[in-house]
């Protein structure tokens, strides 16, 4: 292949990888493409006459928008507000950071900034320092995690099933969406039931049209709600047909039902609906978040949401991301911080784009974690899916950070999924909505996804969820349908969930319940995070649980494979090994445990098929072999060396158990040798076979090609390092000083 004028193949090689499926554009601030610091964005200012606030940003009252008119009105303490705009952006910013300042003392001066001047604070902070401002200033220490479970065809047991597996795995909300309206009461029912199998207390939500939506919460088949969204310009609010005020109202229809309620907004939302108004997306977003405190919201869902795209397309994009969960908790809201939307085709771009906030933590990590496959996934893809949650906990595992998630194997999964579907398939049953067969539910169990089950996309699932609103069926029919048909335990918890309403406790600012139905919200678990040996600590217990991984092997697991080729050949020790019999051979060496303890190289040939064929290539040069053991090292070039040192020729071969391989030469300092196989995964029979033949002619004075193992960019560390450490152990244990020792070499017939 040639490379065309003008263009190198490391180009095109380049050009087809997944990083560049990612469109980028330059700054456009007239459009609002621009992170931060747009040129046209205000410059911040605060005026305060008799009480009232009469100028924002360097606008006067009496050119106020809807959203300046609102924050005047309630979002900006008259009495706070000179003393927050008089300090300067820097001082502003070392004390978001430092942790020697309280956050209380941050959240009281924050009451009287406006959004300009915390647009233009955030911007001065970089990625290490926005880290360290989300740990001091999120509401609630101890972090959690929302998950998306959804599927592309509605089916409400499976809805069950995986809300049973998310909850197993640790996510305390559960928020799905439907493809098809008419399914949604039938969808959030499912998810209601699913949800309370494991364990007690998981949050759902239905994200869909805002009057279904209200009205499925009133009826208790959600608990909780985050899709009233907020706006950075008037336009755009305008072209909802809604104001600051009407959100508000909304706001306190939720919670005076007891529903757990954020708002959610995100940078990019405005130039998707080209009214940016040349602003920059910090600045608008932190007008969003001026208004959701504003309006009485306890916590509010950004960081680049359905926008995550066009804030990724601009310089900064991610730091700005980073910077509106900051300015989230800086509002004293609950965070519940993005990484719901996938940001890139490249792997390593949207992990990127999400580590920094999992290692400073956050109320919730994702606004979203696809906890099903990303083709069920109705809110389109996560950042994260399913497919990627080995990932995500060999991450966390890595970094001891805390990301609310645990790894669960089927033994504990498939019961809890089964009980899920049951429970939901007794419930449609008895309140005479829908009928699943036996087999559907064995094939929901065990799904991965939808492509699992035999159901398509039927209306019956829409007529039943229409059932569902025509009957005024509540969380209360549920809860006696359950316990009509055995689910005791299923009907208490979802009892339980209604009953808390009542007492509202998880209506405080970023609640959640435990698995033990305890409130963890910023009064119950205020974060105190101050600095090292502060805040939210992962426990030894939680280390523990964080440390077992699908993949974690035991050293014996590792072994294992060793024994069934135990006696593949024998080695019979006779005694020191004799030097320089014959001026015309090769002397073998092998290590400590070869053919004793070590049976299976990293190839998974045996350790007799690569004596076998070491001899073999000797052979076929017409020189003699012979083998001895090195027993004093196991360290592959004393054992070549050593074995050189007794040869006739002065030309050895060296073989460790795990396969590694290299001629070596008396005459050479031990570290060097004529020639290394070092990548012992690749080194096949023929490479063994190939490296006697060469040793053979090392012996005879010749100059042979080395031997080359074939080229392989697979990552063969992480796949044979713990492996390798396990054998290396068995090497070290048959360590023993003295010389090396004849051995007669005989196969099992
Ligand atoms: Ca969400």
């Amino acid at each position: 292949m040639e490379g065309a004028p003008g263009r190198s193949l490391r180009s095109a090689f380049l050009e087809d990888g997944a990083i560049s499926r990612d469109v980028v554009v330059p700054e456009y601030p007239e459009l609002g493409l621009i992170a931060f610091a747009s040129p046209h964005d205000p410059e911040p200012s605060i005026r305060v006459e008799d009480g009232r606030i009469v100028e924002i940003d360097g606008t006067p009252e009496a050119e106020f928008d809807l959203i300046d008119a609102f924050l005047a009105a309630h979002g900006i303490d008259p009495a706070v507000a000179d003393e927050a705009m008089a300090i300067d952006d820097l001082s502003w910013a070392r004390m978001i950071v430092s942790t020697d300042v309280p956050r209380a003392d941050v959240l009281r001066l924050v009451e009287g900034a406006t959004p300009g001047k915390l647009a233009r604070v955030l911007s001065l902070l970089s990625p290490l320092e926005l880290m360290q401002a989300m740990a001091k200033m999120r509401a609630r220490r101890t972090p959690s995690i929302q998950g998306h479970v959804t599927n592309r065809i509605d089916h409400p047991l499976l809805i069950a099933a995986d809300a049973a597996s998310a909850v197993a795995l640790g996510f305390r909300e559960l928020e799905t969406t439907v493809p098809v309206l008419r399914d949604a009461p039938l969808v959030a029912l499912a998810l209601l039931i699913g949800s309370q199998v494991p364990a007690p207390g998981a949050l759902t939500q239905c994200a869909i049209e805002e009057r279904l939506e209200l009205e499925l919460g009133m009826r208790g088949l959600t608990t909780y709600a985050e899709t009233v969204s907020v706006y950075g310009t008037e336009r755009v609010f305008l072209d909802g047909d809604d104001t600051p005020w009407s959100k508000a109202f909304l706001a306190a229809s939720y919670a005076s039902r007891g529903l757990k309620m954020r708002f959610t907004s995100g940078s990019g939302a405005e130039v998707l609906m080209g009214a940016a108004e040349g602003k920059s997306m910090l600045y608008l977003e932190a007008r969003c978040l001026a208004v959701t405190r504003a309006a009485g919201s306890q916590g509010t869902q950004n960081g680049g949401i359905d926008g995550i795209n066009v804030t990724g397309s601009v310089p900064n994009g991610m730091r700005e991301i980073l910077a509106e969960n900051v300015l989230a908790a800086l509002y004293g809201l609950e965070t519940c911080t993005g990484n719901d939307t996938q940001m890139s085709a490249s792997d390593i771009r949207r992990t990127a784009h999400t580590l920094p906030l999992l290692l400073a933590g956050s109320d919730f990590l994702f606004s979203g974690f696809g906890s099903i496959p990303t083709y069920d996934n109705a809110f389109g893809p996560s950042n994260f899916n399913a497919e990627d949650i080995d990932d995500y906990m060999m991450i966390q595992r890595d970094w001891g950070f805390e990301g609310a998630l645990r790894s669960k194997d089927d033994a504990t999964l498939l019961p809890l999924r089964r009980r899920a579907a049951e429970a939901c398939r007794a419930v449609l049953e008895e309140l005479e909505l829908l009928t699943f067969d036996d087999a559907e539910v064995e094939r929901v169990v065990h799904a991965h996804g939808s492509l699992d089950v035999a159901q398509e996309q039927t209306d019956d699932t829409a007529t039943a969820g229409d059932a569902v609103i025509e009957r005024g069926i509540t969380a209360l029919d549920v809860v006696r349908a359950l316990a009509a048909r055995g689910f005791d335990v299923e009907a208490e918890r979802v009892l339980e969930m209604t009953r808390q309403r009542l007492f509202g406790d998880h209506l405080q600012t970023s609640a959640i319940f435990d698995e033990d139905m305890r409130v963890l919200s910023a009064l119950t678990d205020p974060n105190d995070y101050t600095g090292p040996g502060t805040g939210y600590r992962v426990s030894a217990e939680r280390q523990t649980e964080i440390a077992r991984v699908r993949q974690e092997r035991t050293h014996a697991e590792l072994l294992a494979e060793q024994a069934p080729h135990a006696g593949c050949v024998t080695l019979a020790e006779a005694g020191p090994a004799a030097a320089k019999v014959r001026p015309d051979e090769v002397v073998i060496g092998v290590s400590p445990a070869f053919a004793k303890e070590v049976w299976l190289t990293l190839s998974g040939v045996t350790v007799g098929e690569a004596l076998r064929q070491m001899l073999a290539g000797i052979e076929e040069e017409g020189v003699h072999a012979r083998v001895v053991r090195v027993t004093h090292s196991l360290d592959l070039g004393m054992v070549g060396w050593t074995a050189a040192t007794l040869s006739g020729s002065g030309v050895a071969l060296g073989i460790q158990g795990k396969g590694t391989s290299l001629i070596h030469r008396a005459d050479l300092p031990v570290l060097a040798n004529l020639e290394l196989l070092s990548v012992a995964p690749l080194i096949g029979p023929e490479h063994f076979r190939a490296l006697g033949r060469n040793a053979a002619r090392h012996a005879k004075g010749g100059k042979p090609a080395p031997v080359i193992l074939p080229e392989s960019s697979a990552a063969m560390g992480p796949r044979y390092h713990a492996k390798v450490v396990a054998l290396i152990t068995r090497e070290s244990a048959c360590l023993e000083p003295g010389p090396a020792r004849a051995v007669e070499v005989s196969w099992p017939s």
